[in-house]
């Protein structure tokens, strides 16, 4: 269950948070549960976490180690902070910053390569759905992205769906469609790697998860876990979605 912060939160409000997320998640040994701020308050969420199950993650990372490139934070630097994962080609960085398929496989590599583990997303844009396209679409960004990992590396990835029309908009993907679409996910990866490998690997479903739909979304079969946008800044919200079998 990974919360995806985007651009919310001080270091001081982080630390609030996870005072009151802590012993509300206390009891949660079903999941792995993730929490991924903006780069200023990784060190707070981490040392906030400690003595927890609760991993940290970045939002995005460089490919290179280090360089002059100014404005960008890197693989082994989001490592050492203390975070354990890092999102990747979240749609709002394809659709704002210019992130593509190539880019996406890079920066997962250079996860990879500094011990993080990336949430990979991948999703259709609400056009591409009316007009008939969303698994060609899926299917060209598994290809184009995804596919570019060997073996090894796939094995290390999670995978989110995240239909874009969904994020953020209130709209939730029905179960059924949702589920569709992980099978869709789950078909790739098996006639890439082996339908061992593609049972294996875990999909989230996001988009406007909320403590009142998780429990119907993760009910389906493909869906492994949820990456929540705005239900994740509200430390009881969080713990009521992360919480759903109870
Ligand atoms: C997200 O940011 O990944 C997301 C799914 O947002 P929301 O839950 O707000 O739709």
């Amino acid at each position: 269950m990974a919360g995806n912060w985007k651009m919310y939160k001080t270091p001081a409000e982080t630390r609030a948070f996870f005072e009151a997320f802590r012993p509300l998640v206390a009891a949660a040994g079903h999941c792995e549960i993730v929490i991924c701020p903006p780069f200023p308050d990784l060190a707070v969420a981490v040392d906030s976490a400690r003595g927890t199950s609760i991993q940290v993650g970045a939002q995005n990372l460089y490919w290179a180690k280090e360089g002059a490139f100014t404005g960008e934070v890197s693989g082994p630097m989001i490592r050492a902070a203390g975070a354990t994962h890092v999102i990747v080609g979240h749609s709002e960085r394809r659709q704002y910053f210019g992130e593509t398929d190539e880019t996406v496989l890079k920066r997962t590599v250079a996860a990879l390569d500094a011990g993080l583990t990336p949430i990979v997303c991948v999703g259709e844009l609400l056009e591409h759905r009316e007009a008939g396209r969303t698994e060609a679409v899926l299917c060209q960004q598994c290809l184009h992205g995804i596919h570019g990992l060997d073996e090894r590396q796939f094995a290390q990835i999670v995978i989110a769906y995240e239909p874009v029309w969904a994020i953020g908009t209130g709209k939730t993907a029905t179960p059924e469609i949702a589920a569709d679409a992980h099978a869709v996910i789950r078909r790739e990866m098996g006639n890439r790697y082996g339908t061992g490998a593609a049972a294996d690997i875990r999909i989230l479903y996001g988009g406007s998860v909320k403590p009142d739909n998780v429990k119907s979304l993760m009910a389906q079969d493909d869906i492994d876990g949820v990456l929540v946008g705005g239900a994740s800044l509200d430390a009881k919200s969080f713990a009521t979605i992360v919480n759903f079998p109870s």
